[in-house]
């Protein structure tokens, strides 16, 4: 994320020393007073001879006022002064967090305009090549024909699955209805794992699922899309050998525990609690290399919440990274 420029540091910290340094004058100035106003009170009991020796000044009345006014004074002064540098600095933090906030979310919106833009042409503009090449050249050898539609149906399908997740990720945050059956997670597991391995040529997977585990109620689309999504992506961060390894297993009488391990670039410790956020990647979209949109993790978590399940995600040894996710079970 973007920090702010060192110079509104350097504004605050001069602004807090400034208080400081303020309350400080204030309080010897006050001193300085005082010590004025004892010497003339001094002056004018010797003069009325209301005492006889100094040492007698100290047991008036009078001194005795003066010191209580000059004590609640500087109390008074440290007070305020402390106040304010804490209010100063409560509201300086409060700005500079919501500043941040925004900060993020401009930057956020920006990557994911640029990610976006560049998931829908990449698709597009191979669509039309091989529909220029289809005009152009007409008479096609037949193996030609079929890999050139081949290749065509799978950008629509990249594309028709960029819609979807646009669609699902705007619906979870209002309208989203679990539609629930009952399912076997384990075949869902196994269904996904079965693609990945397709379309991930180079990806090797490791499914390793309990036999007889319960059946769960839940949203078939949506659950669906939670497997596909974290196995893509334990393929799609592990290149250019992803090795994967998944497990599903009974946790306890009442939930079951899918686990997907994998050897790829991980996620750094700061970044853990932001991935889940819509729109948000890792890196920086200028410098990334990988395709996506940041809505895969924030489509998986908004579902497990949905289904009152939870998900963890911790480093994988020697390197990638664990994604575990608890699901109640019937
Ligand atoms: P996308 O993959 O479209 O960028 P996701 O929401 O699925 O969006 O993931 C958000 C970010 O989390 C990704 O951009 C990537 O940086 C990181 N990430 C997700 N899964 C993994 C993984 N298995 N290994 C490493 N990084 C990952």
């Amino acid at each position: 994320m973007r920090r702010l420029p060192p110079i509104s540091y350097a504004i605050i910290a001069y602004m807090l020393l400034a208080f400081g340094w303020w309350s400080i004058l204030l309080l010897r100035k006050n001193e300085e007073a005082h010590v004025a106003r004892v010497d003339k009170l001094a002056i004018e009991l010797a003069v009325q001879q209301q005492i006889q020796r100094p040492s007698d000044f100290r047991k008036t009345e009078n001194y005795r006022l003066l010191t209580a006014r000059f004590e609640r004074q500087q109390r008074m002064i440290l007070g305020e002064a402390l106040l304010l540098i804490l209010s100063l600095s409560g509201g300086l933090y409060l700005l500079f967090r919501n500043l941040r906030k925004e900060i993020s979310a401009a930057e956020q919106q920006r990557n994911f305009l640029l990610s976006i833009t560049h998931e829908l042409k990449s698709p597009l503009a191979g669509i039309r090549l091989i529909l220029e090449t289809f005009q152009r050249r007409r008479e096609l050898k037949p193996e030609l024909q079929l890999k050139l539609s081949t290749n065509a149906l799978a950008e629509t399908d990249r594309l028709t699955a960029l819609v979807n997740d646009l669609l699902l990720s705007a619906k979870l945050e209002s309208m989203y209805q679990l539609n629930r059956e009952e399912i076997d997670f384990g075949g869902l597991v196994q269904d996904a794992a079965d693609r990945v391995v397709l379309k991930y040529r180079g990806a090797t997977l490791h499914v390793d699922i309990e036999p007889d585990l319960p059946l769960l109620t839940g949203d078939r689309p949506g659950l669906t899309s939670v497997v596909v999504n974290l196995l893509e992506n334990a393929a799609k961060y592990s290149q250019p050998h992803p090795v994967i390894h998944t497990t599903l297993q009974r946790g306890g009488e009442t939930e079951i525990v899918w686990t997907v391990k994998d050897n790829g670039t991980g996620i750094p410790d700061g970044e853990k609690s932001r991935v889940w956020t819509k729109f948000y990647r890792v890196g920086n979209e200028d410098t990334r290399t990988t395709k996506g949109t940041g809505l895969g993790l924030f489509i998986v978590k908004q579902i497990i919440d949905k289904h009152g399940g939870q998900i963890e995600l911790t480093d994988n040894q020697p390197r990638g990274s664990v994604f575990r996710v608890y699901l109640p079970v019937n």
